[in-house]
């Protein structure tokens, strides 16, 4: 069993950015879990497979295989053997993801690929559930969280630096509209597990974020 560092918390909350960090200051492999839902929604996508039917997405979860692999230490995403990281962070593959991740066929086909790598290696795996679910008994559990606002601007200024029109507002509201979904389906709600260490990083920098983080693990 390799040391495990579970990082959880809502969408927005800065896991990937500072758990990349982490990884790099700790030599662990940063395991991004979104990143795996993200890979089967474009599956569902390409089949042209609606975000809310439930029963297709379920069914069509039988021919999809997910697996990551790392290049230049950098995490990729394979979905049926085709490398599919440049098209993960579209948006329709967020709302995609958001969506099938609440559905039990979708989740039981990601739980033993991230069980598997953490048993392996040295991680540090960001998600939803990780603390609760998929590493309950993880050496470190974080819960990374920040304001609605905070995490509404932070998107907002990454956006503007892109050169990508945006708004402020519908950013805001579609992070709620996450956040509901995300703490309140049935299966795997997001929630701070009890042995959790809570972070809020509403009034922090990055580097404070990460030292704090740093300074629990082994
Ligand atoms: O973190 P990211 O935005 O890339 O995740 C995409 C979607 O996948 C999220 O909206 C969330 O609903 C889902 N997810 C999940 N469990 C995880 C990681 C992500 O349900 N461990």
């Amino acid at each position: 069993m390799g040391y495990n560092v579970a990082i959880d918390g809502p969408a927005g909350a800065g896991k990937s950015t500072i758990a990349k960090m982490v990884a790099k200051e700790k030599g662990y492999i940063y395991v991004d879990t979104g990143a795996m839902y993200r890979g089967l929604a474009i599956h569902f996508l390409k089949k042209g497979i609606d975000a809310d039917d439930r029963v297709a997405i379920a069914d069509a979860c039988r021919d999809a295989e997910v697996t990551i692999g790392y290049e230049d230490g950098v995490q990729q995403v394979y979905l049926n053997g085709e490398n599919v990281t440049y098209m993960l962070r579209a948006e329709e593959v967020g709302n995609m993801a958001s969506k099938s991740s609440a559905i039990p066929a979708v989740r039981e086909k990601l739980l033993e690929l991230q069980r598997s790598l953490a048993a392996e290696k040295d991680v540090i795996m960001d998600g939803r559930d990780i603390g609760t679910n998929i590493l309950p008994n993880a050496d470190l559990k974080i819960y990374l969280t920040a304001s609605v606002e905070t995490r509404a601007k932070r998107r907002y200024d990454e956006l503007r630096e892109k050169g990508e029109a945006c708004d402020l507002e519908a950013i805001a509201h579609d992070i709620k509209e996450r956040d509901e979904r995300d703490m309140t389906r049935e299966i795997a709600p997001l929630k701070q597990a009890d042995d959790a260490i809570l972070v809020d990083s509403s009034d922090m920098t990055i580097p404070e974020v990460v030292a704090e983080i740093c300074s629990h693990c082994a």
